[in-house]
């Protein structure tokens, strides 16, 4: 099949899956309209992939098939900015939000080709062949895939065999010769309710005599004993003028459920090999950063073009503050832009022969976006004025009178009202609502927290050659490390 439509991905989801929303079952999640949202928001990758203007960057040819530019195994530095590039535009039709449907699947595919290739070889296992498998069925399928990999957790300072609750961290409970069963939960699985199925990770590296819980494979997202509970953050009816992004474009997470839910053995990728769950968790991250990076950008891009657009419809672009407000927004974004490229073209190549980004630099380009997130909101906040809160409803102006007296005190010398108010909509949904508090804590703990972000960039870092060249410089070394 290769490339499917909209249409053919939106039946495929009609497939008795048990989704909970609001404390009552949904039947058909192509029916429910808040899920329907998210299904039609996700559809733009499908649609990305048939519209002229963007198949040769969303797709790709092998063997005279044609496939979605995700499942490309990327083996340059041009094919992470080509995967880069497709991110961000299916991220800029869903108005800063990311479709995700391929993207975080792909991620965990290409994470465990590397490791269930250094398991086999260290084990004498045979899970690399399995994770091909399923590479070359979501590839061909065109697949939409959920990754489940944050267990919940319990008492952070203990670890899964040490937990009050033993299924705090997703846990095999029993091997038969047909697969293994596992129980447990994972939380905050973004897509589940609109991909067809589900990879699962390990969250952590596992210690002796953790072996239960270094557990990974895959499932359709309707397999037996999978209870999905659909976050209602949100949902709501909300219209198009004063929510010109959350009224057509949502994500969804869950609580993932699994109750004793059986998977064969062709479906698992790891079960027991404790040295490689964390090197897994952290083999996911390497991509999944890169990604998460990606799709920040239009969202950047939206808060600075703002910025400025809000500036001039005031008529203070020319104020020393707000050059100085709108310069620091440049070198945030800027910077972000460029540690995610410098991420790619600083790539290597791993077994068997998948190129990675630097983690370094895309860890930095997480880290620098999520620790200056929040400013850069303040920022917009403060060249936009109060009206982000106290603006009138868009039936106000439709109103004879009330209209042109709003349309007369609300206009400036610089922007009729209309477009100063639909711009302050914008503005209200990236700072002010709901969907920015969305953002605000994706920005701090979706694809990992800023903590583990640091942790990455100290353990990549060569502090070793830095000693060297202090020991150098002191005189206590005769040469430098260079
Ligand atoms: C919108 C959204 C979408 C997401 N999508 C997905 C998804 O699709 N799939 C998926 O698997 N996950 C997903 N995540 C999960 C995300 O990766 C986690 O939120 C992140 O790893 C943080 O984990 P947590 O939420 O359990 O918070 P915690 O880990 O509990 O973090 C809370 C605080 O505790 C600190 N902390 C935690 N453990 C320790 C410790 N042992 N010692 C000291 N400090 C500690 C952290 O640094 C942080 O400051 C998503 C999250 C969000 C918000």
């Amino acid at each position: 099949m290769g490339i499917r439509t909209a249409e053919e991905y939106i039946d495929s989801l009609r497939d008795g899956r048990k989704v909970m929303f609001r404390g009552k079952w949904v039947d058909d999640v192509t029916l429910h309209p808040e899920i329907r949202k998210a299904i039609d928001h996700a559809s733009i990758d499908f649609k990305l992939s048939d519209d002229p203007r963007w198949k040769d960057l969303f797709t790709y040819a092998e063997d005279g098939n044609i496939y979605s530019v995700f499942y490309k195994v990327p083996s340059s530095a041009s094919d992470l900015l080509q995967r880069k590039r497709a991110i961000e535009v299916a991220t800029t039709y869903g108005k800063t939000i990311v479709t995700l449907i391929h993207e975080i699947g792909s991620d965990a595919i290409f994470a465990l080709l590397r490791i269930a290739y250094l398991c086999d070889r260290k084990n004498g296992t045979s899970y690399f062949e399995r994770v091909k498998q399923f590479y070359e069925l979501a590839r061909d399928q065109d697949l939409a895939i959920a990754v489940a990999q944050t267990d919940a957790k319990g008492d952070r300072d203990k670890s899964p065999k040490e937990q009050p609750f033993e299924y705090h961290y997703l846990k095999i409970v029993k091997r038969t010769n047909e697969g293994i069963v596992v129980r447990g939960a994972k939380v905050h699985t973004s897509v589940s309710v609109n991909s067809n199925a589900i990879i699962v990770l390990p969250t952590r590296a596992m210690k002796d005599g953790e072996s239960a819980y270094a557990v990974s494979f895959w499932l359709w997202a309707n397999s037996p004993g999978l209870t999905l509970v659909a976050s209602p953050y949100l949902s709501g009816d909300r219209n198009g003028n004063e929510y010109p992004i959350s009224s057509k474009h949502k994500m969804f997470e869950t609580v993932t459920i699994f109750d004793d839910v059986f998977v064969p053995w062709e479906q698992v990728f790891l079960a027991g090999e404790t040295e490689f769950a964390g090197l897994l968790a952290l083999a996911f991250v390497d991509f999944h950063r890169f990604t998460a990076v990606s799709y920040k950008l239009p969202l950047l891009d939206a808060i600075l073009g703002c910025a400025n657009l809000i500036a001039r419809y005031n008529g203070i672009s020319n104020a020393a503050h707000v050059r100085e407000k709108i310069a620091r927004l440049i070198v945030y974004v800027q910077t972000v832009k460029s540690l995610l490229e410098a991420g790619a073209r600083a790539g290597h190549m791993e077994d068997p022969g998948i190129f990675v980004p630097d983690s370094v630099s895309v860890n930095l380009a997480k880290y620098h976006f999520a620790t200056n997130f929040h400013t850069a909101l303040r920022d917009l906040q403060d060249l936009t004025g109060g009206l982000l809160v106290t603006y009138p409803s868009p039936q106000d102006f439709e109103d004879n009178i009330v209209g042109e007296l709003l349309n007369k005190y609300l206009a400036t010398s610089y922007s009729s009202a209309k477009e100063r108010m639909q711009l302050i909509n914008l503005i209200s949904e990236l700072t002010a609502s709901d969907l920015s508090g969305y953002h605000s804590v994706l920005a701090v703990h979706a694809e990992g927290s800023i903590e583990a972000e640091k942790i990455a960039i100290t353990r990549g870092y060569d502090v070793d050659k830095a000693i060297a060249t202090s020991l150098y410089m002191a005189g206590i070394q005769d040469e430098p490390v260079l």
